[in-house]
């Protein structure tokens, strides 16, 4: 079997916001999709045991803001690199704006937000599934959303030359693991992505 094969698969990239007992969050996810119409269905998958993830199991509502090709490294850095547990990640970033369901979604570097429901929670192991219906949305703009290969090829810092560290790095984040061995089950500190994303130095 060839893992490298998932790499074939297209995603997009989206800010997934939630709000619970008053406090704010979100974190960048590349695994939402539309799954039925008649009424408009959206899945998402999130890393089981986040805050983001935590906060819609009890909220059921979320909302998906599509990021758009102009979006800056900072944006996927501030949202995808760190956790709300130790930060308010809306503390000091105001592109944002309440929707009707009082969830936040991004007013810059964003094409369009979808708030959606939750009916239905599947429990994935690693990631949790959440499905729901589609309940607001707008278009933003008519910016080309931003795909997660556009996301590796344009926006993503290029790795320096060499740092002279042997050892493995997070394709996702750049994050570097030193050691000649990457044990099977390592989990980048950082974006939270598995052994399988790391690339030999
Ligand atoms: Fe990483």
């Amino acid at each position: 079997m060839d893992t490298k094969s998932l790499f074939k698969l297209t995603y997009g990239l989206y800010l997934l916001t939630a709000n619970h007992n008053g406090k704010d969050n979100g974190c960048i996810i590349n695994t939402a999709v539309q799954v039925a119409n008649s009424p408009d269905r959206i899945a998402v998958s999130v890393t089981k045991g986040s805050l983001t993830e935590n906060m819609i199991k009890e909220s059921r509502k979320f909302n998906i803001s599509a990021i758009s090709t102009d979006a800056e490294f900072s944006l996927f850095e501030h949202f995808g690199m760190k956790s709300g547990r130790d930060i308010n990640k809306f503390a000091d970033f105001t592109d944002v704006k309440r929707s009707p369901n009082e969830l936040f979604y991004l007013t810059k570097w964003a094409n369009a937000y979808i708030s959606v429901y939750v009916q239905e929670i599947v429990d994935l192991g690693s990631h949790t599934l959440f499905i729901g219906q589609m309940v607001g949305g707008e278009v933003l703009s008519d910016k080309e959303s931003c795909s997660y290969a556009y996301y590796h090829a344009n926006i993503k810092p290029k790795p320096a030359a060499s740092s002279g560290v042997k050892g493995w790095r997070c394709t996702i984040c750049g994050y570097e693991y030193e050691g000649e061995e990457l044990p099977s089950d390592f989990i980048c500190p950082l974006c939270k992505h598995p052994a399988s994303d790391f690339e030999k130095m």
